[in-house]
Order: structure tokens, then C-alpha cells, then sequence
């Protein structure tokens, strides 16, 4: 790892592990990072090794590809049939976008939903349909293709909408009828760029769990532990931004009022997690004419979970994935069981990769 910037500095990095020894007191501290892109770089810059004793990170629900449930690449498969990452996700029997794509579907990668549009508008016989995944950080660009969509009038293009929302699976973990054993939250830095901190307020309100906005290096990642362990040492649970250099204690109202305006929240069905209630985002009726569950006459399959992964109990923090059975053996990256075995954020592959 280069030790280039300010906030990898190994001193103070130093600084911040005697700070937070301080503030842990002796006391456990299991935190929860729920973006997948903090999962990688706790591993790759070597924190976990020096992380205190006393500290337990466990991974979330924050990798788009990982909570994707089984249900939606049935549907996915189903409409690749009718005519990233996320190609290789298993689906029932184990068929993945991939093998529809190599038996013919008419299946694309793009870097950005615009992309999309402008096949849309090269093939005007065809109905190109756009499959939105991810958080509040990706719906806000799919929210202004849509508002494109209309400016061009190009009614061959429509989105299978299955973004999901962060603050609502927070609270879903923490009512877990089996119990919750995360005492912090260290929040999602790129969602937060959008939400700001206000719609996390109830974590620290209700449950009096502290959560921190943090960024991706060393130094961000420590700081937000140190933040976390002195709430926690002063009974004082707060919501903290910690990452202003990028996030702002409003978020970006522009992108979600953009959002506002296309999307509703809806239930939605989370990989190892089930139903929970306006966790999803669907189109609003004023632009049903966009929407592919419509259009389409789409509806999720009932489908079994996958036999013997245990995502959906490392997505919930109740194991790490060296507890599942398969890992490392009926499960490599090479040949997933498991969405988080697939994505390069997934939990089980970052194990995978630095862990073994
Ligand atoms: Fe699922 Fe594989 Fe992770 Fe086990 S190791 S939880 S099978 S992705």
C-alpha cells in the first residue's frame, strides 16, 4: 500500500489506535461497516491486523450486488430469456446473467444509465430496459436518465427498479426479532454524500446506537472508531459526520429532490434479509410508462434460498464468512455459491482474498 496521503499517515494512525485503546477502556466495541468499499479497505490497508483486541467488525448490508435477492436474477433471468459483477450471481439452478448472456441474450455492461439511453435511442425497435441496482448513491443518476428519457421522448427505454435504501435495513437489523449484536454503525460515506446525516438520526434517538459518517482511508476509518468508542464511554449516542471533506451534514437536496420526483419508496426483498417494508424505491405512476415491472408484466418469483450460503446471517453480522461451511471450499471467488462471494465489495470475497 503507497503512504502517500495525509490520511494514511502511519503516526497518525498510531495516534488514533492510542486514542481509541483509551476510550475502549477494556470495553467491546463491535461495529458494523455497512458499505462494502469499507469492508476492502479495512483489509487492504492492514487496519484489522491492529485493530484492538477489544474491537469486532462485522460486515453489512451495503454491497448492491451482495443484497440482491434470488428472486430478482430470477426475473432478471426471465427477461434476458425473453428476448459487472452482477452477470455472475448465481440465480435458481445456478445459471447466472452470464450463461443467458453466452446463449444469446442480448445483454450489455454500461458505465452509466445515460449510456443505456443512447442504445435505447440507436435501436428505436428495440425496448431497452435499464436494471437499476444499488443505493441512494446510484438512484439519483437513474432518477436524471429518466428525466433524459422524457426530454428526448424515447419511449423504448424503461428501468427494472430494485435500488434499495439504507436508513430503512439499519432499522430492519436492529429490530431483528433474533436479537442485534451491533453496537455502532460506521455509516456509508457515498450514500451519506446524498442522505446527509439527518435520516440516520433515529439510530442514535430510538435505539441509542452511535453512528459515524466515515471515508475510506486508515485515518477516516479511525477516527470514526475513536468517535464510536467515546459515545459509547460517555452513554452519549449521536450521528457524527466524520467525512467532511466529502459529505455534508445536508447531504445534496438537488439529487433527492431528483429522486423525489421519479421515485416512491416501496417494499422491497433484501438477499438473506426478506421483505421489509420502504426499503425499495419504485417508479411513481406519473412515469409508469418507464417502468419495466409494468411494461414488461414483470412479478418476483417465490425462490429457495440458496442451499447451504449463509449470506443473508453474514449480511446481518450473526457470522463471519469463515463460519459458513462453504467457504473456501464448495465457495471461492473462482466459483461462487453466494453474491458475496461474487462482488469485489462482497464480504466473503474480501475474506477470501486477504484472509486466506
Ligand atoms: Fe454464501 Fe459463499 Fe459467503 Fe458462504 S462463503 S455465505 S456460501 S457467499
Amino acid at each position: 500500500m503507497s503512504l502517500s496521503s495525509p490520511y494514511q499517515d502511519p503516526a497518525l494512525c498510531r495516534a488514533l489506535l492510542d486514542r481509541l485503546q483509551t476510550a475502549l477502556d477494556g470495553r467491546e466495541l463491535r461495529f458494523m461497516e455497512v458499505c462494502g468499499t469499507h469492508t476492502v479497505s479495512i483489509f487492504q490497508s492492514g487496519l484489522r491486523s491492529l485493530l484492538p483486541k477489544e474491537v469486532t467488525h462485522l460486515s453489512g448490508p451495503g454491497c448492491p450486488v451482495c443484497v440482491t435477492h434470488d428472486a430478482e436474477v430470477a426475473a432478471f433471468l426471465d427477461l434476458a430469456g425473453r428476448d459487472g459483477d452482477l452477470l455472475r450471481v448465481p440465480g435458481p439452478g445456478g445459471r447466472s446473467l452470464k450463461h443467458a448472456q453466452a446463449q444469446g441474450a442480448r445483454i450489455e455492461i454500461v458505465y452509466s444509465p445515460l449510456d443505456a439511453l443512447n442504445i435505447a435511442a440507436a435501436n428505436p425497435d428495440d425496448t431497452v430496459v435499464f436494471l437499476g441496482i444499488g443505493f441512494e448513491t446510484t438512484a439519483p443518476t437513474v432518477a436524471a436518465t429518466l428525466m433524459m428519457a422524457e426530454q428526448r421522448k424515447l419511449d423504448n427505454f424503461c428501468v427494472l427498479s430494485l435500488h434499495k435504501l439504507v436508513p430503512p435495513v439499519l432499522r430492519a437489523l436492529l429490530d431483528d426479532k433474533d436479537g442485534c449484536d451491533v453496537q455502532a454503525f460506521l455509516l456509508p460515506g457515498h450514500v451519506s454524500t446524498i442522505l446527509g446525516l439527518e435520516p440516520y438520526g433515529f439510530l442514535a434517538s430510538e435505539y441509542r446506537v452511535p453512528a459515524v459518517v466515515g471515508g475510506f482511508e486508515p485515518v477516516d476509518i479511525l477516527q470514526a472508531l475513536c468517535i464510536m468508542a467515546e459515545q459509547r464511554r460517555d452513554d452519549a449516542p449521536a450521528v457524527v459526520n466524520a467525512y467532511q471533506r466529502a459529505v455534508s451534514d445536508q447531504g445534496n437536496p438537488r439529487a433527492r429532490a431528483l429522486l423525489e420526483t421519479y421515485f416512491m419508496p416501496s417494499d422491497a426483498l433484501w438477499r438473506g434479509l426478506g421483505p421489509i417494508p420502504n426499503s425499495g424505491l419504485a417508479l411513481r405512476p406519473a412515469y409508469e410508462r418507464f417502468d419495466a415491472m409494468k411494461r414488461l408484466d414483470i412479478t418476483l418469483p417465490d425462490v429457495p434460498p440458496l442451499p447451504g450460503c449463509r449470506c443473508g446471517q453474514v449480511l446481518k453480522g450473526r457470522i463471519t464468512p469463515p463460519q459458513c461451511p462453504l467457504f473456501g471450499k464448495a465457495c471461492t471467488p473462482a466459483s461462487p455459491v453466494g453474491p458475496c462471494m461474487v462482488s469485489t465489495e462482497g464480504s466473503c470475497a474480501a475474506y477470501f482474498k486477504y484472509m486466506t
